[in-house]
């Protein structure tokens, strides 16, 4: 959430700072905002609403509005609505900052700062605070370094700062505590971001900025100052995302695209995890003695992670005979969990940077438990501090709404359960590997399949699309599903809509349904399809239109669904990666058709780096 970018060089910092934005727009769009050096003074040029807005009064000011270095700044509001003087960049006569995080005890140091160094504030934002609390002890000295190192251990909470000094033009202060931002270079100069896509255009070579760490960018180089100030030195990584992977293309969505790479993404982080026929997690700091030891796997997440995460959970139990329990990590970490040293923590999340999962992945170290993240971006915070990290090979998402991401997190808990199955049901080890080489091998194709099913969902999305209430239903594995399906339709296209396993219907949700309510279906597996038949003759005999996913061949499909969308056969535990983009596709054909603006939904961004 927020998107940061900074550049100092000998190239025209306003565009690089607008066409950064342009790339972090999916971290926020409340408003958009830049801080450049320009004449005498820093310039602010800033506007609410999405980037289109600011980019139309930067082309106002005409082509000699330009400068060497600057920073920007895309909002998704924590503190304060969305508004033009909400807006970052925010600061004082002498400096001005962009910030991502929040900042907790921002409530009492404005009082503070009121009352004993008079200062007037024109936003609610609580990063208008720390701009005058750096300020305060600025002035006393006129050292910048000094006076954000004095600010910073008064702050509570959590930040990512570009700030500039009207008095050191070409300069940019950059530090970090439990908001992402990294530092990269090319010929032209040196910038910070939030994250490696908002630069790729221009460079993959980067640095990680560590938590309490300062750089000092210029256009001559860069400082690392580390947590205690001293001078420090880096080492230049190179990011393997080329940066087509986060262009659009000839695709009218990001969403779309993303959801059609998944044959790809599959087949990419699958084959990335499989050694001599049999699944390999391929990570540092955890034994084969270790993975055996642990007698319950407690998975932490959220959102549609959470929904890949329940995924793992059906297919860990059922092959390899694991207790497991899914946990929302907001709540997971205030609720003084009980954890054991043989439980073995794993926090999936695409960004690496999400807070709350980073919070219970501190928590769960803290107990004393081993933790295992799945992740997507290589270096994220989450990859550093876990003890092992799997990567998901889903490349950068832009499109809010997790598609990709979603799918490569399922195939990295498909290996991580035949794995799991390898080790604690060695008699298994033939099926294992008969099943590693089906994933391998006939997954991407049948996905591909699906994906490529987009207009007869369009079709289907049509008849739906004015629908007020949607419900999805599905028992087991495919009631993880109908969750990740419900969850993206109300994301991107505001139909409310609710996922329930297909047998609590009758113990209250029954009654809303009424004539007409559409219902989705969802049943993949064998074992209790006829269960489902029943829930949904239920549903049926109270009115409801069904759309019914199922495997090719189900019988009586046809006689009691309105619409039915038939899958591939494959084996039962890797139907929700051949199921989840014909959810996907509708959901965005539904957003589509209704008008909306699928890859930035009102109120959401990605990356939520905030709790
Ligand atoms: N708390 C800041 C604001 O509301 C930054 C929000 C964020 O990083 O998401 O403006």
């Amino acid at each position: 959430m927020c998107g940061i970018i900074g550049y100092s060089g000998d190239q025209n910092a306003v565009d690089i700072l607008v066409d950064g934005l342009q790339s972090l727009e999916y971290r926020g769009y409340d408003s958009a905002g830049i801080a450049v050096f320009y004449e005498d003074h820093i310039q602010v040029v800033k506007a609410m609403g999405k980037l289109q807005n600011m980019k139309r009064i930067i082309e106002e000011k005409g082509s000699d509005f330009r400068s060497n270095c600057g920073i920007g700044h895309t909002r998704w509001a924590t503190h304060g609505k969305p508004s033009d003087v909400n807006s970052h960049p925010h600061g004082t006569e002498n400096l001005t900052l962009v910030h991502n995080g929040i900042i907790e005890n921002y409530l009492e140091l404005k009082e503070k700062l009121i009352e004993e160094n008079h200062y007037r504030f024109q936003s609610e934002t609580d990063t208008e605070v720390a701009a005058k609390l750096i300020d305060s002890f600025y002035l006393t000295h006129r050292d910048p370094f000094r006076a954000i190192t004095q600010a910073l251990p008064l702050l509570r909470g959590s930040y990512a700062f570009g700030i500039v000094f009207k008095d050191f033009p070409g300069t940019i202060f950059a530090v970090r505590k439990d908001s992402p931002l990294i530092c990269a270079l090319d010929d032209t100069g040196y910038y910070i971001a939030s994250d490696i896509p908002a630069v790729l255009k221009r460079t993959n070579r980067y640095y990680t900025l560590m938590e309490g760490e300062i750089a000092v960018v210029t256009a001559s180089g860069i400082e690392f100052f580390d947590s205690e100030h001293r001078p420090i030195t880096k080492e230049i990584k190179t990011a393997d995302w080329d940066f087509q992977a986060a262009e659009k293309g000839n695709f009218p969505h990001f969403m779309l695209k993303e959801i059609m790479e998944q044959p790809e993404v599959v087949e990419k982080t699958v084959s990335a995890h499989v050694k001599d026929g049999l699944p390999d997690l391929g990570v540092e700091g955890l034994s084969d003695e270790e993975l055996k030891a642990f007698h319950r796997i407690i998975f932490v997440a959220c959102g549609t992670a959470m929904h890949a995460g329940m995924v793992g959970k059906a297919i860990i139990e059922s092959l390899a005979r694991i207790p497991v329990n899914v946990e929302i990590a907001s709540e997971f970490r205030y609720n003084n969990p009980v954890l054991y040293p043989d439980d073995l923590v794993v926090v999936i999340s695409q960004s690496g940077e999400t807070a709350d999962t980073l919070a219970v992945l501190r928590l769960a170290k803290s107990r004393g438990c081993k933790t295992f993240a799945v992740v997507n971006v290589v270096g994220s915070s989450i990859a550093r501090e876990a003890d092992s990290v799997m990567y998901t090979m889903a490349g950068p998402e832009i499109a809010v709404a997790s598609t990709k991401a979603y799918s490569s997190q399922v195939c990295a808990m498909c290996i991580f359960a035949l794995k799991l199955a390898l080790l604690h049901q060695p008699q298994l080890t033939e099926q294992v590997r008969l099943y590693t080489k089906e994933l391998l091998t006939q997954i991407p194709y049948f996905v591909s399949a699906i994906v490529n099913e987009s207009d007869k969902i369009r079709y289907i999305a049509e008849s739906f699309k004015d629908a007020r209430d949607l419900f999805f239903i599905g028992r087991g594995i495919d009631y993880a599903l109908s969750m990740e399906g419900s969850l993206k339709l109300k994301e991107i296209s505001y139909v409310h809509s609710e996922a329930y396993a297909a047998g609590e219907l009758k113990h209250g949700t029954i009654s809303l349904i009424t004539e007409g309510t559409p219902v989705i279906a969802i049943a993949t597996g064998d074992e209790c399809y006829e269960k489902m038949i029943s829930n949904m003759k239920e549903v049926k005999a109270r009115g409801a239109k069904i759309i019914f996913i199922t495997k090719y061949g189900a019988p009586g499909a046809e006689q009691i669904s309105d619409r039915t969308i038939y899958l591939p056969h494959c084996s039962e535990i890797f139907m929700p990666l051949i199921a989840v983009p014909v959810m996907q596709l509708f959901a965005y054909h539904v957003s589509v058709l209704r008008g909306c603006d699928v890859d930035k939904p009102r109120n959401l961004a990605k990356s939520v780096t905030v709790e």
